[in-house]
């Protein structure tokens, strides 16, 4: 850890200490805010100068694990924000919740613990984390370690469970990560999410330190064109790439299918749309799409009315609320194809029957017409709604 107690009860930092104010130090006792035991500067040649527990310390805030990676970008993180202006302090100590978030910021009367993850941890860790920080009125904020940033393209970066944790909702579907090496910040934006584990996203780089804090948050429109080729790209190999291994849910589903003589590959392009809350989504689009096609909408006549049934199975997000209904912006998306017809709210009549394509070839040509129409309805506003 960067700071401690010293004997008279105050807080001792040791960033922006020079080495000899560091050997000075020194000849102080210090002590574990979290547990009250003593604690020893270490400073070297190699490490970052910071306090370390003794060795047969049990305290749960000792410092295993945390590694330089870690600590360089913590450091990176509270002077940025300490030269901007803001009111910060780097592991302050909140007794009563016994937490200690990497940073505290005091913003406009409000406080946000800011959390620097950079591994691995259980998903209960960072739920009851957030939780405790917002019993007390504080804002939990998590910057995921640059090295969580697993990139497969331009605009395609992997989407574990682990990273779900963290998507945040600031007009759009966000994640937050910081480079220490790079001094940079990576924020991906409009994340849309293909179902399984990766995500299209518009991703944006901000050097440190000419970037305010205010910037991450920054309002930006999703980047329509790059969004549609993204996704007629992803739908095409959705259709004609032969995975070499399935889940369990595919391969189930795929059986489903094959009993009614359908394939995955020649599905109709309305059981290949991007509803926004896909992240919250277990199953791919075109998993739990074709189940509602098949199982509710291909069944009824033509002017039955179709109510909120049927909906996909849900991650649960602890930053992320879920918003719109999947199903009711998936059922807003086949009213934009014009299969359904928008009655009343969550309620929506079906206008015309399904058309399943006959080779791969009309179901592509399908595809290009259909997501050139929500294309061209989208334009006016930049994003995926009308
Ligand atoms: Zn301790």
């Amino acid at each position: 850890m960067l700071s401690a107690l010293s004997e008279s009860g105050k807080t001792v930092q040791l960033i922006g200490q020079t080495r000899e104010e560091i050997d000075q130090l020194k000849k102080e006792r210090y002590y574990c805010p979290s547990c009250k035991e003593p604690v020893l500067i270490r400073a070297g040649s190699v490490v970052i100068p910071h306090f370390a527990h003794l060795p047969n310390s049990i305290c749960p805030d000792k410092e295993g694990g945390e590694g330089t990676y870690h600590q360089t970008g913590k450091i990176h993180l509270y002077q940025w924000l300490k030269g901007q202006g803001y009111d910060v302090e780097l592991e302050a100590y909140l007794k009563d919740i016994k937490k200690r978030p990497d940073i505290l910021i005091n913003w406009k009367g409000k406080q946000i613990a800011l959390e620097f993850q950079c591994a691995t941890i259980p998903q209960e860790d960072i739920r009851t984390r957030s939780e405790a920080y917002r019993k007390k009125g504080i804002y939990p904020f998590w910057v995921l370690g640059g090295r969580q940033l697993k990139r497969q393209g331009t605009s395609t970066i992997q989407l574990h469970n682990f990273h779900r944790q963290f998507l945040y909702n600031f007009g759009n579907c966000t994640l937050f990560y910081y480079d220490p090496i790079a001094f940079q910040f990576v924020v991906a934006r409009h994340i849309q999410g293909t179902g399984s584990r990766t995500a299209f996203s518009d991703l944006r780089f901000f050097r440190l330190p000419s970037t305010g804090f205010p910037d991450l948050f920054a309002e930006s429109k999703l980047p329509l064109d790059n969004f549609w080729n993204y996704w007629e790209k992803h739908v095409f190999r959705s259709r004609t790439h032969v995975k070499p291994y399935l889940s369990k849910q595919e391969k189930l589903w795929t059986n489903v299918l094959y009993q009614q003589g359908l394939h995955r590959s020649t599905l109709p392009t309305a059981a290949f749309l991007p509803v926004s809350s896909q992240v919250h989504i277990k199953d791919p689009p075109w998993i739990w799409q074709s189940r509602y096609l098949l199982d509710i909408y291909h069944p009824a006549p033509t002017g039955t009315i179709l109510r909120k049934q049927h909906s996909p199975e849900l991650h649960d997000l602890p930053h992320h609320l879920l918003s719109p209904d999947p199903l009711v912006e998936y059922l807003d998306l086949l009213s934009r194809l014009g299969f359904t017809k928008h009655v009343a709210s969550g309620i929506y009549r079906k206008e015309r029957e399904l058309i399943f394509p006959k080779t791969v070839m009309d179901a592509l040509q399908q595809d290009k017409i259909d997501f050139q129409k929500l294309k061209s309805q989208s334009q006016k506003i930049g994003t995926l709604q009308t």
